[in-house]
């Protein structure tokens, strides 16, 4: 890390009050994960911290936020708005631009008036926080909060509580530490947090082991019914209608980690999932090799990620999303 960054990040920790720490829109184990660790650290440091979502983490991840003070933006736009007014600092955690929060959440940001630092993992950040922790060879921004700590000599702060939410963050964002992402300094912060005493199988079970049979089984519709395999190409994907989702009574996260399942298939590359939605359809890519998704998904779906994990978003129906993906996938592939 340069010195100075972490010079000047301690400085913004040292310094902060009341502070306000901000996620991404859709908020995945690292953004849930990385936002209770961070909480607790300003805690443990003495400071006065509130954790804010645009909108509501799936059920799974609420557990690692029960002793946290949050608010979720969607559900509570006024709360949000007085607070930061009143907060000093601003801290983005596992966000790259400030459209990631969503255009009605942006305005937290565009009108903070206080010291802003962002912390996160993702290619390409543009400029909008005073302090910029900016690592995309970093698996998670959870792992880079550990770095962060340790860098600026306070893990006399990361506490069980700091702990679980990184090790969550880790876990989540690497498939359970099996991408390439993942390097010998995973595997060390992971055995120093069990060493101090974090009990890891508690956080896969709360994470893996709370499936539902509608869960189940929409998972299960959707690969038998629903999986497409590119002919004379290693592409498959799977789409999910409105209806069909509400038959399944489709709740968040229910298909997390899905378009992992297309990608584990023998001879598949790409994956994608399609998932219709009252707003336009939600999408999400995955890839592995020589193949990458994230620019792809910036040109045609207004949206973007990692080389191998990338999301995107389409107005259009789904059938014409689906059209336009079949039009210009040759472009992944070559
Ligand atoms: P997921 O498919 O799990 O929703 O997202 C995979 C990755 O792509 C995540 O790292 C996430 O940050 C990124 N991502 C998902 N949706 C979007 C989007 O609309 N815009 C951008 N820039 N990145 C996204
Ligand atoms: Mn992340």
């Amino acid at each position: 890390m340069m010195v100075d960054d972490i010079k000047r990040l301690k400085e913004v920790v040292d310094t902060c009050n009341n502070v306000l720490i901000l996620a991404h829109k859709s908020p995945d184990g690292d953004a849930v994960g990385s936002a209770a660790a961070w909480f607790h650290f300003l805690k443990n440091h003495g400071k006065n911290p509130t954790i804010v979502f645009p909108d509501r983490p799936s059920s799974n991840l609420l557990s690692f936020l029960d002793n946290t003070d949050y608010l979720i933006f969607d559900l509570d736009a006024l709360k949000v708005a007085a607070l930061s007014a009143q907060c000093d600092t601003l801290f983005c955690l596992d966000f790259n631009s400030p459209s990631r929060v969503g255009a009605e959440a942006q305005v937290i940001i565009d009108e903070f008036k206080g010291q802003s630092a962002m912390i996160d993992h993702h290619p390409n950040p543009t400029n909008f926080c005073d302090v910029q922790i900016s690592r995309p060879e970093i698996c998670s921004t959870a792992q880079l909060l550990y770095h962060c700590i340790e860098e600026m000599g306070m893990l006399t702060l990361l506490n069980t509580k700091v702990a679980e939410g990184i090790y969550l963050g880790i876990m989540t964002d690497t498939g359970s530490f099996r991408y390439p992402s993942v390097d010998a300094n995973t595997h060390f912060i992971l055995g120093k947090l069990i060493q101090d005493g974090l009990e890891h199988f508690k956080i896969h079970e709360a994470i893996f082991d709370v499936n539902t049979i509608d869960k189940l089984q929409l998972r299960g519709f959707a690969i038998t019914e629903k999986l497409v395999l590119v002919s004379n190409c290693p592409i498959g994907y799977i789409s999910l209608t409105l209806s069909e989702l509400e038959r399944f009574n489709y709740q968040k996260g229910d298909i997390e980690g899905l378009v992992n399942v297309v990608l584990s298939i023998e001879g598949i590359s790409v994956a994608a999932i399609f998932m219709e939605s009252r707003d336009g359809v939600k999408i999400s890519f995955r890839s592995k090799g020589k193949y990458h998704v994230n620019e792809f998904s910036a040109k045609y779906f207004g949206g973007g990620g990692h080389k191998y994990a990338a999301g995107g978003f389409s107005n259009d129906s789904l059938d014409v999303t689906i059209d336009r993906f079949k039009t210009f996938l040759v472009e992944i592939i070559e």
